[in-house]
């Protein structure tokens, strides 16, 4: 029986409630969705602009698909770098105000990438206790130094900073909108520090691209920040509704990159549709101020009327509210509840969240209808 432990470790998953399983979407993501074959109003996706669906990037992908097939065929490195791979990077540098960027396969690998290429086991990285787990994962690969400071804790940070060896390289990392509370960054205080104390600033803003800044550009646009933070890593999979991820930054940091990020290097470069369908969406989402309007209404109209109903919605002021329910039974409970309801709000527990912080949480999206908001809550009402 040496696969035992397997059977053991899940049930005691299921004896904490903390079990999970997959459910199937059978339609394209969007507000309203078929999964386990149930129509659905969707308030779990990060699809926030309703990208995913959209016509003019389905037709950029297709008509990609004809001029270059499907597969890449090859990492960027040996022969998969094609000329929208290339275009791409020039458009997010652009539209980012940075010299240069360069494109990951997802996130996930973003952050295991960039990391590890600049941190060394003599390194130290300082990163929110909040912060995704592909970031840790990041650190952790990278052998450098885990310090992890209190969530937006900034004299917490500057502490640890104050007591590092002069000479010891440090990086700052956070998320910019925290993906499991909604709440922002405290990024001008965090470069202001990082200025201070000599160290490199690497910002997420996997939930803030194309959702915040006045042309979409994230926390570091809506702030101002932009030429302060050294490393701009985001995600094309969530607001821009396809898939991949950016670093943007100075041309030595891409060229180094290209050297030394081996989740860059030892991998088949994205699809050439991929990249032609990312173009379009970075187009959208420059133009995308009203659709920016619409969901920021959207979200504060439903933040104000859950807490009125007395539900703490933490420090969320983005599209993401959670509902802080902390026993993750009750919030896998409420989450089946709304399912049932017709709504989809999934339950968020640990380990993706503290122990005692379990959560439901909802995303908005800007094709939410106003009605989609107060079916939402009616079905709350009933819990
Ligand atoms: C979703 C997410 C990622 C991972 O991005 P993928 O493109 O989905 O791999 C990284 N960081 C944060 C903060 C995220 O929310």
């Amino acid at each position: 029986m040496k696969m035992g432990f397997l059977q053991n470790d899940l049930q005691k998953l299921e004896d904490l409630g903390l079990h999970r399983s997959l459910k199937t979407l059978d339609s394209p993501q969007g507000r309203e969705i078929i999964l386990d074959n149930r129509r659905v109003l969707n308030f779990s996706s990060n699809d926030y602009l309703g990208l995913a669906n959209d016509a003019r990037i389905k037709a950029a992908a297709l008509e990609a698909i004809e001029e270059y097939g499907l597969g890449s065929g090859a990492s960027r490195l040996i022969c998969g770098n094609m000329d929208p791979h290339e275009k791409l990077e020039t458009e997010l540098a652009h539209f980012k105000n940075t010299p240069s960027s360069l494109v990951y396969s997802s996130g996930y690998m973003a952050n295991t990438g960039i990391i590890p290429a600049l941190m060394d086991r003599h390194s130290v990285v300082l990163s929110d206790r909040l912060n995704h787990a592909s970031i840790i994962d990041g650190i952790i690969l990278s052998r450098a130094k885990l310090v992890r400071y209190p969530h937006a804790d900034v004299q917490a940070l500057e502490d640890v900073l104050k007591n590092l060896p002069a000479t010891q390289h440090r990086l700052i990392v956070t998320d910019t909108v925290f993906s499991m509370d909604g709440d922002k960054a405290p990024l001008k205080e965090i470069v202001e520090i990082a200025d201070r104390y000599e160290a490199m600033v690497m910002v997420d803003e996997a939930h803030a691209f194309g959702v915040l800044g006045q042309h979409g550009g994230g926390l570091v646009e809506e702030l101002g920040v932009g030429d302060k933070v050294d490393i701009q890593m985001g995600t094309l999979s969530k607001a821009a509704g396809c898939f991949g991820a950016y670093a943007c930054g100075t041309k030595i940091l891409r060229e180094y990159l290209i050297n030394k990020s081996r989740s860059f290097i030892y991998t088949t470069a994205i699809p050439p549709s991929l990249a032609q369908a990312a173009r379009m969406a970075l187009k959208i989402i420059q133009e995308g101020d009203q659709l920016r309007r619409d969901l920021q209404e959207k979200a504060d109209y439903l933040r104000a009327k859950l807490k009125a109903m007395g539900f703490d919605t933490m420090n969320s002021s983005t599209a993401i509210i959670p509902i802080l329910v902390k026993d993750p039974a009750v919030a896998k409970v409420m989450s089946q509840h709304l399912f049932s309801q017709g709504i989809l709000a999934q339950a968020i527990r640990p380990p993706t969240v503290p122990v005692g912080s379990a959560r439901i949480r909802l995303t908005v999206m800007a094709t939410h209808t106003q009605e989609d908001l107060d079916q939402l809550l009616n079905a709350i009402r009933t819990l």
